[in-house]
This record gives C-alpha cells, structure tokens and sequence, in this order.
C-alpha cells in the first residue's frame, strides 16, 4: 500500500518524539512491504520563526496532499505574551479545520503494566479498553449567536449548541464502523433529558443505528457517564458524544490510562480518492519544555499515534496491532521513560523507540 504521510514535528519534545514515531513508521512499513512516502513541514513555533506565521501555507498545502498527517506538539514559552494570530497553538486550530478533521478518537487503555500508575484502584482499571469519539467540528465551540453583551445588571453571555442532521449521521457511521472491528458496542452520550440539541442527537444516532445490526447501541446521559467512566470503565466500547461533551469526558478517560506520554489521539475526516481516511495523529501532551532537549519525553503516545493512522486512515489492522502489541512488550520490560517510574535506570526517548521496533520484529 502506498503511505503518503506528512508529519510536523512541532516544537519542544515533539521533536523527539516524532523522531521514535517515524522510526517505527518506517519500520512496519519495511517489514510489511508497503511504499512509505514521508514529507516534513513545519508548524507552530518553529513555523513562526523561519516563515513569520503559525501555519504557513505550504504546510497546509501539504497536508492537502498527503494521506495522513503526524503531529508532535507545539508551543514555546516564548510565545505565551504573544497575539493570538503569533501563538504556535494557532497552528494547531488552523490545521485541523483546514483538513477538515470532525471525529476526534481518543483511544483509552488500561495497560497492564501501569495500574499502579492509575490514581484509581487496580481492579476498577484492569481491563479497561475503550475509544472516544468525539465530534470535533460543530456544538456549543462553533455555534452562533454567541458573545457577551450589556452592561452592569444588563450583562449577559451566549452560546449555542447547534447541530445539523448530517453532521450527527457522519460522526455516527464513524463511531459505528470503528465498533465493528471491535468489541460491537456503540454507547452515545447526550442530555436528552433536558436538551433539544441532544434529543435530535439520540433520535439520528438511533437510525443511523438500524444501518449496523451487528452492533448493539446504548444510551447515556453524560453525568451518569462521567460516573461510570470511573466506577465502571470495562462496560464502554466506543463512546460516541458530542463535542463539549466529548472534550471533557476524553480527559476523564485519561486518568484510567496512567501518563499523559502514554496517550495517543486521532483527528479523522473525509475519505480520499485513494481509499484512506484524512487523519491527524497526535500524541495528547503538548511541547513540554520543562524536560525537551533531554531524550527523556515518553514517545509511546506518538507512536500509539502512529498505531492509531495505521488502522484508522490505512486500514492496516495487522500491522497496527502489532505496534500495540510490541508497545505492551516494552511496557512489560520496564525499560520505560522517568514519567512511568521504572524500578531502575529510565530508558530513553531513543531507546524506547528502538525497543518497540525490536518487539515488532
Ligand atoms: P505538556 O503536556 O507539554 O506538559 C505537562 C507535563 O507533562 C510536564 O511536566 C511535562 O514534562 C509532562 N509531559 C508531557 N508529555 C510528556 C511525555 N511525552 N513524556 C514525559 N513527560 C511528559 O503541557 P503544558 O506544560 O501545559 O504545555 C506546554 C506547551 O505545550 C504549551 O505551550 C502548551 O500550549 C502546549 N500544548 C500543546 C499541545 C499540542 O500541541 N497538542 C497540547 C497541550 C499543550
């Protein structure tokens, strides 16, 4: 298969961390035969200093081109006073709404190497296995009217939550199809008990529903799912919700996963010509100036990242399980990065990445 990916190392430990990604890209697709073709850009602080802007638009023409897009992070310490419009971060917005990327999946497991890292109770978080797709392009975010207006006793503040038919249908095939190749279980997340929005929510996700039989559905109201996301994580599958709902539930879901290094993400939309998904992989943490330079940043969730594009804009459930996989087998060995508390020396960035190679074989 041909793998047309572009990828933005971004700022701080992002390089580094990208770096072990591409290095087990490059290796899955040597040992799976497929014709990796690999493009830099540049995006977010680095962006800003050699072109004058957080996205320059030779980035976003070729993440137009490729098929998949890796994301390190982005942000310097020496942008935080800067305008909104000279802030890394602003590259990160602009690039997901110029893919087009409206699913946000967010896959949540429960290693079992890291209980203990887990501030929950191990028999709680054993087990947990599970992927939260959020709608990532409309909601409350993005509705209009909004704004504050008035004064004194006459101020007042709003915001919408819109959502139109299509964007719930879309987002829900997605989440359906996703279930398919798991365990066949959907849970949508809504407050239909006091929304309109989510009434018209829960009754799209129903019928588009019927169009997988295979996969059984359920409902829940999101502060009952925040409940269960802690005293109940083995009963989700796919969690579908919008994406107010979504953006706060998947950082729930992150402290069942033990770091924030450990955590991948993916940004999907349309499908291309070529048959692959537009995709946005990135690791969850951000540029982490605090420890960049050091070879010490935990490469796993960028190359959970890279796991994550190989199913989800490829297609390539062998090769993605097999970098899952040969992630738990470094796990296991305890040759880990500081932020996981190995018993001896931590491994490096490096050597991380070059031990899940070694585990894929
Ligand atoms: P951060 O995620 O960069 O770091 C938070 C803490 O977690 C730090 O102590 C850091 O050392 C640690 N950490 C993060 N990733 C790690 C890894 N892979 N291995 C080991 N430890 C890790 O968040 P922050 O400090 O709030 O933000 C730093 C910069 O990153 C800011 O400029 C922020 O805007 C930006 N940011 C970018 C993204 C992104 O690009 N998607 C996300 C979040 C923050």
């Amino acid at each position: 298969m041909n793998l047309n990916v572009l990828v933005l190392p971004g700022d701080g430990i992002g390089n580094e961390v990208t770096r072990e990604a591409v290095r087990v890209l490059r290796h899955v697709a040597a040992k799976w035969n497929h014709q990796l073709k690999l493009t830099e850009g540049l995006l977010g602080g680095v962006a800003i200093h050699k072109t004058g802007t957080p996205l320059p638009p030779e980035t976003e023409r070729l993440a137009g081109d490729a098929d998949a897009t890796l994301m390190g992070a982005v942000g310097l310490p020496e942008f935080d006073d800067a305008p909104p419009e000279k802030r890394p971060e602003k590259g990160l917005l602009g690039i997901r709404k110029a893919l087009g990327v409206y699913a946000n999946l967010r896959p949540v497991k429960a290693h079992a190497s890291l209980l203990d890292s887990s501030p929950l109770k191990n028999h709680l978080v054993e087990g947990a296995d599970m992927i939260i797709v959020r709608e990532l392009t409309g909601g409350i975010y993005y509705g209009t009217p909004r704004g504050i207006s008035g004064e004194g006793a006459q101020e007042r503040a709003v915001n919408t939550m819109t959502y139109t038919r299509p964007e719930i249908e879309r987002v829900t095939r997605m989440a359906f199809n996703l279930a398919r190749a798991r365990r066949k279980k959907v849970t949508s997340v809504d407050k239909s008990n006091v929304l309109e929005n989510s009434q018209l929510w829960r009754k799209v996700v129903i019928e588009v529903a019927r169009e997988f039989p295979d996969v059984e559905l359920d409902h829940l109201l999101v502060d009952n799912c925040a409940m269960q996301l802690i005293l109940n994580p083995r009963r989700f599958d796919v969690v579908l919700t919008e994406n107010m709902f979504g953006d706060i539930l998947s950082d729930e879901g992150a402290v069942l996963a033990g770091s924030i290094g450990m955590l991948p993400s993916a940004s999907i939309g349309a499908r291309k010509p070529s048959g692959a998904w537009v995709g946005l992989f990135e690791p969850v943490h951000g540029s982490a100036p605090d420890i960049a330079g050091q070879n010490k940043a935990n490469p796993l969730g960028a190359i959970g990242s890279v796991e994550a594009m190989l199913a989800y804009s490829f297609g390539l459930q062998e090769e993605a399980s097999a970098v899952d996989a040969a992630i738990e087998v470094v796990m296991r060995s305890g040759r880990v990065t500081a932020d996981l508390r190995p018993p001896g020396t931590p491994a490096t960035t490096e050597e991380v990445g070059e031990a899940v190679c070694a585990a894929i074989g």
